[in-house]
């Protein structure tokens, strides 16, 4: 059984986001999207708040495609969370060459801690390859209009 974990900030979802668990859903049976909870930032959307975007967004689709989905806080050692969760596989998206070398010197040290996990990177989608968290969240904090990047549930949740 493939079972995947995607871990992030989802602070808020966005349309990137949407993407890669779209695309991750016919790659395994199970997805677990991992919330990282870290005790010395503070988020702008509630765990409780991401877990439920992140539920609007992709539970149809898991459920059409007969996936199991779970949307799980963690925060600790992202190989600790796989072994725990039963996760073989741990999925990335790749935007930017700098994502890259951030990502594959990561990678290079998680199969060193645990070497029967894989990741797999995906490739951002072009049009939603700019999208991140960190400029939504700096839009919405300038009273900026968001609508473009993020999916219906983060507009519905602001509301
Ligand atoms: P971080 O790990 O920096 O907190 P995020 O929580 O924003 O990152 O994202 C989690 C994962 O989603 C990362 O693998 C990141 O590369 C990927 N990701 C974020 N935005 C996009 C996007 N627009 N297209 C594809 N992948 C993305």
């Amino acid at each position: 059984m493939r079972v995947g974990l995607y871990p992030g900030s989802f602070d808020p979802i966005t349309n990137g986001h949407v993407d890669i668990i779209k695309r991750s859903l016919g790659l395994v049976d199970k997805l677990i999207v991992g919330i990282g909870i870290s005790a010395t930032k503070t988020p702008v959307f509630s765990f409780d708040q991401r877990q439920r975007m992140i539920e609007a967004e992709a539970g149809g689709v898991a459920k059409q495609k007969g996936v199991a989905l779970e949307v799980i806080a963690f925060d600790e050692l992202l190989v600790d969370v796989a072994r725990k969760n039963g996760a073989n596989i741990i999925l990335r998206g790749l935007r930017t060459a700098a994502d890259y070398e951030y990502e594959a010197q990561m990678t290079s040290m998680n199969r060193s801690m645990a070497p029967e996990i894989e990741t797999v990177f995906l490739p951002a989608t072009p049009d939603v390859s700019f999208v991140s968290s960190t400029l939504v969240r700096q839009i919405l904090a300038m009273g900026g209009d968001i609508s473009p990047f993020v999916p219906r549930s983060v507009l519905e949740e602001i509301k």
